[in-house]
């Protein structure tokens, strides 16, 4: 399983978000994964076929609420070479 490192994750957004609350119920509480997830473009073709398009993703959620934000960790430069 590959993780990142999620210090840096956290200190980017601190960054580039600054402080932003959820805009669904206005908390500022957000849980930062470390772990990737996977979402797959859906396409007829690709059912039951192993060679699908895939996008790496890192969860951020609100505490209070659950709404999440999907963060893609190639741009951030998060992943392990
Ligand atoms: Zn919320």
């Amino acid at each position: 399983m590959i993780k990142i490192d999620q210090d840096k994750l956290i200190s980017i957004l601190n960054k580039k978000w600054e402080y932003r609350i959820c805009p669904m119920c206005g908390s500022g509480d957000w849980i930062v994964s470390d772990k990737i997830f996977e979402l797959r473009e859906f396409n007829n073709e690709y059912i039951n076929k192993y060679d699908l398009p895939i996008q790496p993703l890192v969860t951020i959620t609100c505490k209070e609420c659950g709404n999440t934000v999907l963060i893609n960790p190639l741009v951030l430069d998060l992943l392990s070479k």
